[in-house]
């Protein structure tokens, strides 16, 4: 495997062009290193951001890049791929003179951005030895943050990945021009440094769960979200059917052919990141189809914004019935009461159904929370499908697990696994403090 795959470096360059030097010490003047900054206080992991920014204009970078680390294991792919407008930028205190917010993902992707091509290099913390092991199931954001806080601490820390390279959706799901495979395996590389052993094995069963608990004091469960959800209509296993995760995984890691016309189903940004995909990937059209209106479209607004500027081609009202061998079949819908959670349903209209003619479809309608491996199994309480938690902590309903990320959350950011990985690798410390006396 070749990463990243050469023909995406031309296809997929990168959204925001990074800061030179210059423009990155003129930005980080810019700022007003506030007391109790308000964009540390938005920043899931409360990085230092005042202190990380004014290392960079006295020209500090590697001090920058560890005060980053320090709070986030992995500053670098959430510099990328944070929704930084709801976060630390949405937070500064520049919205109140009307003046555009300070740059903060832009400049802790330059302060990282330098770290590693200068051979990243932790700032030493005097390792200690503790006692106590620890087993993280799934090799996502989740589990790298908790892994890298534990092995800081001394413990002995194994992470369990059941797919070819470790990293999660940072590795085979995000979007290429945001974060390439390549750049996730660096920060995979930076935890391994830091004395973190990988294994590729998938837990899967009883038994290899029984191994676990009896070689491990605490096992942090960091499993994401399943496969993307079934539509349930006929048709959906033809050969020019591909959900939107494979779809992504696939083009990520390999060489991949599109439709001259491709059909996407979804309004999330799952759905976004493949029909943006789609096009970089030569598709001469491609369509999104979604059951209810611009209005109730999941997706972010800007990721939306920037998807109709790569010419996808976006239909509101209308869903799939069946998938047939060069077109879908669709329905129109109409918007009927909201549901428990307040969301309007979309509601079939009869007799309005029409065929589309497309040669590949995309379908996009959520991951699926289904956790075989924790059912009925280990005294594990579930909520709505995912793991529950006492949240400040992430211990579960058994003691001996902790769990963080998407597969409690049921499907998040980046930077919101990793803060769920660090809170549990605090708390399993206090744990196993606790149980040494
Ligand atoms: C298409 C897409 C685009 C996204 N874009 C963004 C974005 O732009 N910005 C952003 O902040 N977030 C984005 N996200 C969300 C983000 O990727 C997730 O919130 C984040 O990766 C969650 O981390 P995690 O560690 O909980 O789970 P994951 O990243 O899903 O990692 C879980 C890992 O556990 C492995 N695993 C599962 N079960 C087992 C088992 N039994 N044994 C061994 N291994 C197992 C899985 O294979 C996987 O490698 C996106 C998500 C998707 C799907
Ligand atoms: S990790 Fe994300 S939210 Fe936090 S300061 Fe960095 S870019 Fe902003």
């Amino acid at each position: 495997m070749t990463l990243p795959v050469p023909s995406n470096l031309e296809r997929f360059p990168e959204l925001h062009p990074a800061f030179d030097t210059q423009s990155a010490l003129a930005e980080a003047n810019r700022c007003l290193y506030c007391y109790d900054a308000p964009c540390s206080a938005a920043c899931p992991t409360h990085i230092d951001v005042p202190r990380f920014i004014k290392k960079i204009a006295s020209g500090n970078l590697h001090g920058s890049a560890n005060t980053i680390l320090d709070s986030n294991i992995l500053g670098l792919s959430c510099s990328r791929v944070c929704p930084v407008d709801v976060l630390c930028e949405g937070a500064c205190v520049m919205h109140r003179y009307n003046k555009q917010p300070i740059e903060i993902g832009r400049l802790q992707r330059y302060a990282m951005d330098r770290f590693y091509e200068r051979g990243p290099r932790l700032t030493p913390h005097a390792l200690p030895v503790a006692t106590g092991k620890v087993a993280c199931i799934g090799g996502g954001p989740a589990s790298l943050s908790c892994a890298a806080e534990l092995r800081r601490r001394g413990y002995h820390v194994t992470v369990f990945d059941n797919r070819p390279l470790p990293g999660g959706l940072n590795t085979y799901g995000i979007a290429e021009y945001k974060l390439r495979p390549s750049d996730s395996l660096r920060e995979v590389g930076l935890v391994q440094s830091l004395g973190v052993e990988f294994r590729q094995q998938e837990i899967a069963s009883t038994q290899s769960l029984d191994e676990l608990e009896k070689e491990y004091d605490v096992i942090f469960l960091g499993i994401g979200l399943g496969a993307m959800e079934a539509l349930g209509i006929p048709g959906e296993d033809r050969p020019e059917v591909i959900d939107a995760l494979r779809f992504i995984a696939h083009y990520k890691t390999r060489d991949l052919e599109v439709g001259r016309v491709v059909v996407v189903i979804g309004g999330g940004n799952t759905a976004i990141d493949a029909a943006n995909a789609a096009r970089r990937l030569g598709a001469d059209e491609v369509h999104v189809f979604y059951r209810r209106t611009e209005k109730e479209m999941p997706a972010f607004l800007y990721e939306y914004e920037n998807s109709k500027l790569e010419g996808v081609q976006f239909h509101w009202l209308a869903q799939p019935v069946e998938i047939l061998e060069r077109a879908v079949r669709l329905v129109s819908t109409r918007l009927g009461a909201p549901d428990a959670s307040g969301r309007r349903k979309a509601e079939p209209v009869p007799g309005t159904e029409f065929a589309f003619v497309c040669d590949m479809v995309i379908p996009a309608v959520g991951q699926s929370r289904f956790m075989k491996l924790l059912e009925g199994s280990r005294g594990i309480d579930l909520e709505h499908g995912c793991v529950a938690v006492d949240r400040p902590t992430g211990r579960t309903s058994n003691p001996k697990y902790y769990a963080g990320g998407d597969c409690v959350n049921g499907g998040r950011e980046v930077v919101d696994a990793v803060a769920d990985g660090k809170r549990a690798a605090l708390a399993i410390t206090r744990r196993l403090e606790a149980v040494r006396g």
